[in-house]
């Protein structure tokens, strides 16, 4: 018979991460970007009193435990003191993503029964038009000082952060309780149907956030100043926030600037050593700092998921700007990594090219994680780097069923990702595309993601993307859009040999279409569906969709 351990049972809870930082990392510092501009410097220790002030308030407004507080917000200070005062005092904080549909943001308002709002006074339109079909909601807070207060007429009990704080007590008895309880909501983006609610505990927040924080994750430590460009209004902004918190790393927040160069100037004038956002914010600062001819003096790292990391841009930060890219892979039912670039020993005395080549699969599982790919019967398939099937994850920060459903997600325990990879013998993931995207070409598959890749490693493109088109004789083929880098020019059968050389001969587009900017979500990510409502078709005679 197994042995019931003797060793104490205390909690993991995200309270505790707010007191430890705040006890053994006091005089670190959190940099933060104003809405309206300005940057904002406090401690830890300050933080944490902030963060006691917004507990009291939240209590005052009448909000109970278990009960949701949601955020429309950007990555900034207030943020990140909602993030520990909502779920430190047991209620559940709903990150949302300002992008999504006005009607998406009303259902899951609604969905998630949330009591206040927390938002940003970018916002501010955003709000005014649907808090009237939030009726459960009791009060909506902007997150600013009075003198920032925008107008917002008829939105019911309306309030300033910094006045609603003020004068509360800088102490909270934060409550013990089930490391089990919610602690925040993050509902998926909701391409098809309504957005699903996926509710991570705090022992889930709390295990992935010890994780991010290893030398071969993010490598946080007193010694580093990470930069989340990741969104807190999305996973959690892969848990940077706890982790910062648990390992007294440096924190800085951008707030609403994150084009190229306001994420330049920021990493340099804050020091900034550590960095985690989707490609395309690399791509942007990319440009701009081709443009200006900028080199980084502090950066050293960058974990980069969402969507796939093209190789070119992996070798092009590591060789000529000394960053080592990270490449991971995770979704909204993952908290936050699941997979993550991790070199063996061995693999670190490669030559660059194959080291950078190695960053450019998404990785290993980190401790805790589990993957398998599966083919269409759920059968199990080899190790080989080529099966490609279905990505099966399980482990102690995936989800088990989606908020308020009464059905399980998992297939045998595994939860089903809807996206098709390989692995290697040696564990290395390699998404191949999302079910939905991968393009079903004469009974093959074409990844649209390594046309992509292929497509972006020319000099003249800034990014690409490709989408499945009906075909008459193949059933899809595939469609390359591509967007110029600003003076260049490159026409259509330019970049059509270029991927022949790159591709397998019936890989190679059945058309180009040059286009001013790719279509991108609020989390980055380009829009598929949106390109497949402007693009689709069919392709008639072998060229343009008909
Ligand atoms: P979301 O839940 O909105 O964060 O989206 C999760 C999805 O993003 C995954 O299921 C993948 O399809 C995609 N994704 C995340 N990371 C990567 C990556 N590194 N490469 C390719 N696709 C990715």
């Amino acid at each position: 018979m197994i042995q019931p351990s003797l060793m104490m049972d205390r909690p993991l809870l995200i309270s505790g991460i707010l007191e430890h930082g705040a006890a053994q990392h006091a005089t670190q510092e959190i940099v933060s970007r104003e809405t309206h501009g300005p940057m904002v410097r406090q401690t830890y220790a300050q933080t944490a009193g902030r963060v006691a002030q917004l507990a009291h308030a939240l209590r005052g407004l009448g909000v109970e435990q278990g009960q949701a507080v949601a955020s429309i917000a950007w990555n900034n200070h207030r943020h990140l003191e909602a993030y520990f005062a909502v779920s430190g005092s047991g209620m559940v904080m709903h990150t949302c993503n300002p992008r999504l549909h006005p009607e998406q943001l009303i259902y899951i308002l609604n969905h998630a029964e949330d009591r206040v709002v927390l938002f940003d006074s970018t916002f501010a339109p955003l709000v005014q038009a649907i808090a009237p079909k939030c009726p459960q909601v009791k009060a909506w807070v902007c997150l600013a000082d009075q003198a920032h207060m925008p107008e917002l007429a008829g939105v019911p009990g309306l309030h300033a952060y910094e006045t609603l704080i003020a004068g509360q007590p800088e102490h909270f008895e934060w409550p013990e309780f089930d490391e089990k309880a919610g602690a925040v909501l993050c509902y998926t983006s909701g391409t098809t149907g309504n957005p699903k609610g996926v509710l991570y505990s705090h022992r889930t927040i709390v295990l992935n956030a010890v994780v991010s924080c290893m030398p071969d994750v993010l490598g946080l430590s007193t010694r580093e100043s990470i930069l989340p460009v990741v969104p807190m209004f999305h996973i959690n902004a892969w848990c940077i926030p706890y982790s910062a918190m648990m390992s007294g790393a440096r924190l800085v927040l951008p707030g609403p600037k994150l084009d190229g160069a306001s994420l330049y100037d920021i990493m340099e004038s804050e020091k900034v050593t550590v960095s985690a956002g989707v490609p395309t914010i690399w791509m942007g600062l990319l440009q701009h700092m081709e443009q200006g001819g900028l080199k980084f003096s502090t950066m050293r790292r960058t974990c980069v998921g969402g969507s796939a990391m093209p190789l070119a841009l992996i070798t092009k930060f590591n060789q000529f700007y000394g960053v080592d890219v990270r490449h991971g892979w995770g979704m909204t039912e993952t908290t936050a990594i699941a997979t993550l670039t991790n070199l063996s020993a061995e693999d670190w005395t490669r030559p660059d090219e194959e080291r950078y080549a190695l960053a450019a699969r998404q990785g290993k599982t980190v401790p805790g994680i589990q993957i398998k790919v599966v083919d269409e019967n759920g059968a199990t398939l080899p190790r080989d780097g080529v099966s490609q099937g279905e990505l099966m994850v399980r482990g102690q920060w995936i989800v088990e069923r989606y908020y308020k459903s009464d059905k399980s997600a998992l297939v045998d325990g595994w939860f089903p990702t809807g996206d098709i990879a390989t692995i290697e013998p040696n564990g290395l993931m390699t998404i191949r595309d999302r079910t939905k995207d991968v393009i079903k070409s004469g009974g093959e598959w074409i990844s649209s993601i390594d046309l992509e890749n292929a497509a972006i490693a020319h000099p003249a493109v800034a990014s690409a993307a490709v989408i499945g088109i009906k075909h008459p004789k193949w059933d899809e083929r595939p469609l390359l859009l591509v967007v110029r880098k600003p003076a260049q020019s490159l026409e259509k059968q330019e970049i059509l040999d270029f991927l022949a050389g790159k591709v397998a001969k019936w890989w190679v587009p059945e058309d180009v279409v040059f286009i001013e900017s790719l279509p991108v979500g609020g989390t980055g990510k380009v829009q598929k569906n949106e390109l497949r409502r402007q693009y689709g078709g069919v392709f008639t005679s072998g060229n343009a969709p008909g």
